[in-house]
């Protein structure tokens, strides 16, 4: 008899049921590839790469390579399989699909504490532990029960996302604090000012900019209020972006003391307020067309973005407001939920929400305190997105970035090189996962 039913055989929940076996409980992993299909997995294979063969950067100075070293200290299935199965692709770390996907097969399939079943589930179970990982595809029955356990609104089927840029890249010189009609008091956005002639080359730009094509089964995307392309917005006419988002009126640039032609504006998206989001520019622009094409926008011509635009199919829930910190539905706290579907973004972001749900879930079934890893590492940064620190209204998924973490302390850290300040929060995350795996959290 199992323990804990873990929902989806994906990244996150291979993961999951591995870090749990591990930790001497018996798990029931249900898959329901093998018996039915989902639109973008080709093979049976548990954690199959989608897409792309590569887990991205693996140099710890980056925060997904820092969040690969974090995964591997604490015995992750995912990175053992990625690394013995690895092929050549300089600083990033790329796998051989197939090899991966059957070594995390086998060794699930084999591990004498789970138990592998091929069928698709349609409910939320009523009782006992539970964690679902049934990703951005989660077959409908399932969804729905979701959607009936959240409420509606929480649930979304498509991420509408507009680039997300490093505060500290944004040039404040030009660009400047106010909230529209600001009376001194609300200063809630940044303000990216245009005139006439930069207003209308962008608008050009924005029609003849290469986009991406929405795949054969994202094709009947109904384009919801709210997230219509920005380009879908600038093909309907000229004026159409500045009585939409680009809308100037009630806007006094302080360095012209007037309005200006035209306005891109960005609204703070997480509590540290390192991350600020283009205001309506969800976007299927290209990604290096967006990048060149936003960084003439006026205080942005250094952006660094933390995340580009896009408009994908993406079952995921409102985690910041529906969880506990731990991952705990707080509804109905026999429930996690663990991978894309909280809302995080990429393969390895999926399988570390997977390997902290499986060890969160250990630890309550085996009456052990449970730990949080700190803030300040990689791990401890993207928990703290999906729980909390992302602004509840408006959450979009999103990769792990050095955005999501505490910014150093010390006055002079903000005017260090980009290279130094990542190098030192790597360091510092090091330093802290180790503090918190000395104290005595360690499962396995
Ligand atoms: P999945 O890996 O999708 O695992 C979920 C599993 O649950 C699946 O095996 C599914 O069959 C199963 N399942 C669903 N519903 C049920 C049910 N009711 N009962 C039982 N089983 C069920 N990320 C990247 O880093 N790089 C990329 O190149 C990339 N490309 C992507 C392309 C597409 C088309 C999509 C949709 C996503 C892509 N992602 C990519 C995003 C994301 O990282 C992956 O989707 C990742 O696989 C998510 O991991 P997961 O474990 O949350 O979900």
């Amino acid at each position: 008899v199992h323990q804990i039913h873990v929902i989806g055989g994906g990244l996150a929940g291979s993961e999951a049921a591995w870090q749990l076996a591990q930790a001497g409980i018996r798990v029931r992993l249900s898959e329901m590839r093998g018996v039915e299909a989902t639109p973008a997995h080709q093979t049976d294979s548990l954690a199959e790469l989608v897409c792309s063969n590569s887990f991205r950067s693996d140099d710890p100075a980056n925060a997904v390579g820092l969040l690969h070293a974090e995964m591997r200290s604490l015995g992750s299935l995912i990175m053992a399989k990625a690394d013995a199965h690895r092929v050549p692709a300089g600083s990033a770390l790329a796998v051989d699909r197939e090899g991966y996907a059957e070594a995390v097969t086998r060794a699930v399939a084999d591990h004498p504490l789970i138990e592998l079943v091929r069928e698709r589930v349609d409910a939320l179970p009523a009782d006992g532990p539970a964690i679902v990982a049934t990703g951005p595809l989660t077959a409908a029955a399932l969804a729905d029960s979701i959607g009936a356990a959240t409420g509606a609104d929480a649930l979304a089927f498509f991420d509408a996302i507009a680039p997300i840029v490093h505060h500290h890249s944004i040039d404040m010189d030009v660009a400047w604090m106010a909230s529209r009609w600001d009376k001194g008091e609300t200063k809630d956005y940044i303000n990216c000012p245009m005139d006439k002639e930069q207003y209308l080359a962008f608008h050009q730009a924005l029609l003849d900019g290469e986009k991406t094509a929405f795949k054969e089964w994202e094709k009947d995307t109904p384009y919801f209020d709210g997230c219509m392309p920005i380009e879908v917005m600038a093909e309907r006419g000229v004026d159409t972006l500045r009585y939409g988002p680009m809308k100037p009126v009630g806007l006094d640039n302080p360095r012209t003391g007037r309005w200006p032609y035209a306005v891109v504006q960005l609204r703070q998206d997480n509590a540290l307020g390192t991350l600020w989001n283009m205001v309506g520019f969800q976007t299927k622009l290209k990604h290096a067309e967006q990048v060149r094409l936003f960084r003439t926008i006026p205080g942005l011509e250094k952006a660094e973005f933390a995340r580009l635009g896009g408009l994908h199919r993406n079952t995921f829930i409102q985690s910041p407001k529906l969880l506990d910190g731990t991952l705990r539905l707080k509804s109905r706290p026999n429930i996690r939920f663990a991978g894309q579907i909280t809302g995080c973004e990429g393969y390895v972001e999926s399988a570390a929400i997977g390997l902290l749900a499986g060890r969160f879930a250990a630890a309550e079934l085996l009456g052990r305190p449970i730990e949080t890893p700190p803030a300040v590492t990689a791990l401890g940064a993207l928990l703290g997105h999906i729980t909390g620190g992302a602004e509840a209204d408006g959450y979009q998924p999103m990769n792990v970035n050095f955005g999501l973490f505490p910014p150093l302390e010390g006055a002079k850290s903000g005017r260090k090189r980009k290279g130094d300040r990542k190098a030192m929060m790597a360091e510092r995350a090091g330093e802290a996962l180790k503090a918190w795996m000395e104290g005595g959290v360690e499962l396995a």
